[in-house]
């Protein structure tokens, strides 16, 4: 037998994520965000479930160009735009949609070739402070694209910081609101934690990531009440069990000491399949339908579970480790982390096997 570790990713489950998107903006069209190869699902395999999307939205132009490659005709857009004259002449020829969230870029348009146009995203910074034009600038610039003959149509696009938290988007939006309401462009301003919290926000083009995946956007809200399924699920097996008396330890650093005598499973699962190494003791993981918790520290091929109210539990045994029996969300949370980081994470090492 191979080593027992895959991931396994749910082809319905995307189509079904997307279309909890469709519903919560249904006059938007959706740009279905596929950067990070798709947050770690595998491109082509996402743009396959998610092929009725109206669009991609991506930021790597080299992983734009498999799209195409693969007979993708869909608007794509370019998140962070381009990076040189080069992309910029590929991305027209491409017809692939630019942001604009810096002058250099705007500069670059007038190096096209005659006759290339594209069409342009500019981004502004409403007060992320992290990518985007400051307010002040908007105008001039937005006089120098419609005067520009290398530019076919302009969408006015921003990013917020804290849509997920307490805090929410009204500044951010005043300040958008405040540069834009007189200009009649469309507009794209929702990532998922916006598009789910604030579905009434004009958003002529929504660019929900997270939520495609079935991961939660929000910390204390979890995606199964969100309507969202999971779509990874990373599953292994115990390899090897141990019984441990009390004062004996597990794992590197020895770090977990056990107070009483236990049983524990070895799953072969370790960081370098993308499993987080900051997961601490009590990490949830379910071991044949039934939950239980990590203990010691996670090694590169290998992490230690307490089975000791498990006697079922053996070698050979199913583990999940997040996914359609365990939020992925919960997994992160215990690991100081978010979904995305662990979706994201899924190493190459690990076989993926569809599920329709
Ligand atoms: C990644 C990204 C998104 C998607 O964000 P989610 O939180 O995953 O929905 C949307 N817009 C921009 C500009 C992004 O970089």
């Amino acid at each position: 037998m191979p080593r027992p570790i895959h991931a396994e990713i749910n082809l319905a489950a995307l189509r079904s994520n997307l279309a909890v998107a469709r519903r919560a903006a249904p006059r938007s069209k959706v740009f279905a965000v596929v950067k990070a190869n798709a947050y770690g699902h595998g491109l082509l395999r996402a743009a396959g479930a998610l092929s009725n999307a109206d669009g991609f939205a991506i930021l790597e132009i080299d992983y734009a160009m498999r799209l195409r490659d693969a007979g993708y005709r869909h608007p794509i857009l370019l998140l962070e735009g381009v990076f040189d004259n080069r992309e910029l002449a590929l991305a027209a020829e491409q017809q692939f949609a630019c942001a604009i969230h810096a002058r250099d870029q705007v500069k670059m348009l007038a190096e096209l070739p005659a006759g290339a146009r594209v069409d342009v995203f500019l981004k502004l910074n409403t007060g992320m402070n992290r990518l985007g034009l400051m307010p002040a600038e908007v105008p001039n610039v937005l006089a120098e694209l419609r005067a520009s003959d290398r530019v076919r149509a302009v969408t006015l696009m921003t990013h917020f910081a804290c849509a997920d938290d307490d805090r929410g988007i009204a500044s951010q939006l005043q300040v958008f609101e405040a540069i834009t309401n007189r200009e009649s462009l469309p507009r794209s301003i929702a990532n998922s934690a916006t598009v789910l919290r604030y579905p009434r926000v004009r958003s002529d083009w929504i660019r929900p990531g997270i939520m495609l995946y079935g991961g939660s956007p929000f910390a204390d809200v979890t995606a199964r009440s969100l309507g969202l399924t999971p779509v990874m699920t990373l599953r292994s097996r115990i390899i090897a069990v141990q019984m441990l008396n009390t004062g004996d330890a597990v794992g590197y650093g020895a770090t977990y000491v056990a107070d009483s005598p236990q049983r524990i499973g070895i799953v072969a699962c370790g960081y370098a399949d993308g499993y987080p190494r900051h997961a601490q003791s009590g990490t949830p993981v379910v071991v044949e339908g039934v939950r239980t918790h990590t203990v010691g520290r996670v090694s590169m091929d290998m992490l230690c579970i307490d089975i000791t109210t498990l006697p079922q539990a053996t070698v050979g045994s199913p583990v999940t480790l997040f996914g359609d029996e365990l939020s992925a969300d919960e997994v992160a949370s215990a690991a100081g982390t978010v979904s995305y980081e662990l979706f994201c994470a899924l190493a190459s090492r690990v076989p993926v096997v569809e599920r329709e």
